[in-house]
């Protein structure tokens, strides 16, 4: 008999409705303690996948008129008997619905609970659980896009059949070296050595959605370079629409890094807006400029920002110098005004002339940084793979590249097959078929409570 467990699957914040989930074996025990129908049905009663209408009350104390949904296992979403309460969303109300069920005997659920019985009753393959992660997550379409396809299952379809080719390749393997009376005939090396060969060309595809996936995931760092009053603040507030940097025409009042997410088509881009870098002799600017180099360098992106009104400078040299190996877009701002800056110095830049002050030239920029980023803006995203699904990926690739160099080598099968041993096993553990308890509690722990 599982526990029963119980969590407010909504954000702990004001809102028009809340929902508290109860799942396990007394789910609809507690449900029918709690909650008095205004119809004839009572919970017991109920068929799964139905919903009633009526209040909670408890210890003599009505709490709220309530929506209960029951769901009766295995047609839940974690497999077990579940109810869901939904109330009027106010924090306090909510939390009294959730005291109640664990004073009824639920426990309180654990971070990603719901979701890790899920997987543990055959709902969802680990794969498809940890897109479940990614969708509450997901900032951007693509990353959207992404973690549903997962979630449909379309990387466990993927590394499946890689797995089951080894799986595969290694019963073959077995059964001649296990059973030699048998008449089974020698498995071919070289027909070993294509469909290793094969499984290692799928692998390398799989392994590549994960740089994709880290873009469109957790977005693109993106810093704003420049010397003091060029424009950096006055970019930012244009691009994020409001304002959020100081703007001042004193030079040097933005001295910490000031961060914003903006969204760009399909990707995040994390701004970051930093201090006008120069000579100072100010120690606190001083502090701000070591930062603004900083951030520059462990940017994804840098937007170089110049003064377009007038003729380059030292520091703009210095900037331009300091970024000529990164990822950079040179914006050349103030185009209202009249124009002294020499064009010629940029014939290998991505240049675009705004103007941050009246907002114009701004919708470039898009394109711009897809095109800095090699992103296609016209396709569809891929499966991108996270970094635990990468580490399994690369195990499993090194493993089948160890066993084509074995077989190269002349190796005896055994050696081969201790190494397609090895890659069969890391993709078993990425599907989650055979994953070890601490991988699956490693992945549910990025999940939040009541999910
Ligand atoms: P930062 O030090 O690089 O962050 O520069 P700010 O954003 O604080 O801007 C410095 C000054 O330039 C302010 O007075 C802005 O109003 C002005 N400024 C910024 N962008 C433009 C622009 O596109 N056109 C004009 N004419 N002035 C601008």
């Amino acid at each position: 008999m599982s526990s029963t467990i119980a969590a407010i699957s909504t954000p702990t914040a004001i809102g028009g409705i809340s929902l508290i989930r109860i799942s396990g074996d007394n789910a609809l025990v507690i449900a029918e303690k709690l909650f008095v129908p205004f119809g004839k049905t009572p919970v017991s009663e109920m068929a799964g996948h139905t919903c009633a209408y009526g209040r909670i009350v408890y210890d003599g104390e009505t709490l709220d008129d309530v929506l209960l949904t029951v769901f009766r296992a295995p047609s839940s979403y974690t497999g077990e008997d579940t109810a869901e309460i939904s109330c009027h969303g106010g924090l306090y109300v909510t939390k009294k619905v959730l005291r109640a069920a664990i004073a009824l005997g639920a426990e309180p659920a654990a971070a990603g609970e719901f979701t890790k019985r899920a997987f543990l009753n055959g709902k969802l393959s680990l794969t498809q659980a940890e897109a479940v992660a990614d969708i509450i997550s997901a900032e951007g379409d693509s990353a959207l896009k992404s973690a549903n396809m997962m979630r449909e299952g379309a990387l466990f379809r993927d590394v499946k059949s890689v797995s089951d080719r080894l799986v595969e390749l290694l019963g073959g393997l077995a059964a001649w070296t296990d059973y030699p009376d048998e008449d089974i005939p020698e498995t071919d090396p070289a027909t070993i050595l294509s469909a290793l060969s094969e499984c290692e060309k799928r692998l390398e595809k799989i392994i590549a959605g994960y740089d994709g996936g880290i873009v469109f995931r957790e977005g693109v760092s993106c810093a704003i370079v420049g010397r003091p009053n060029v424009g950096k603040s006055t970019l930012m507030n244009a691009l994020l629409g409001f304002e959020r940097s100081i703007v001042t025409p004193a030079a040097g009042t933005t001295r910490d890094v000031v961060e914003e997410k903006l969204r760009l088509g399909d990707i995040v881009l994390r701004l970051s807006d930093t201090a006008g870098i120069r000579e100072t002799s100010d120690g606190v600017e001083q502090l701000g400029v070591k930062l603004a180099e900083r951030t520059a360098e462990r940017a994804q992106l840098c937007f170089v920002v110049l003064d377009g009104s007038e003729p380059l400078t030292c520091g703009d040299r210095e900037i331009l110098k300091m970024t000529a190996n990164r990822r950079r877009i040179v914006v050349i701002n103030k185009c209202d005004l009249p124009q002294k800056l020499d064009r010629e110095y940029f014939s290998d830049d991505i240049l675009l002339e705004v103007s941050a002050k009246d907002r114009l030239g701004l919708d470039r920029l898009r394109d711009a940084v897809y095109e800095k980023l090699s992103l296609d803006a016209g396709t569809d995203a891929g499966v991108f793979v996270n970094e635990r699904q990468k580490n399994c990926c690369d195990r499993a690739l090194s493993a089948i590249r160890e066993s084509k160099s074995a077989i190269s080598a002349g190796e005896t099968l055994d050696a081969v097959t201790v190494c397609i041993d090895a890659a069969a096993d890391a993709l078993l553990e990425l599907t989650g078929e055979k994953a070890t308890e601490a991988v699956v509690n490693n992945v549910f722990e990025r999940f939040c409570v009541g999910k």
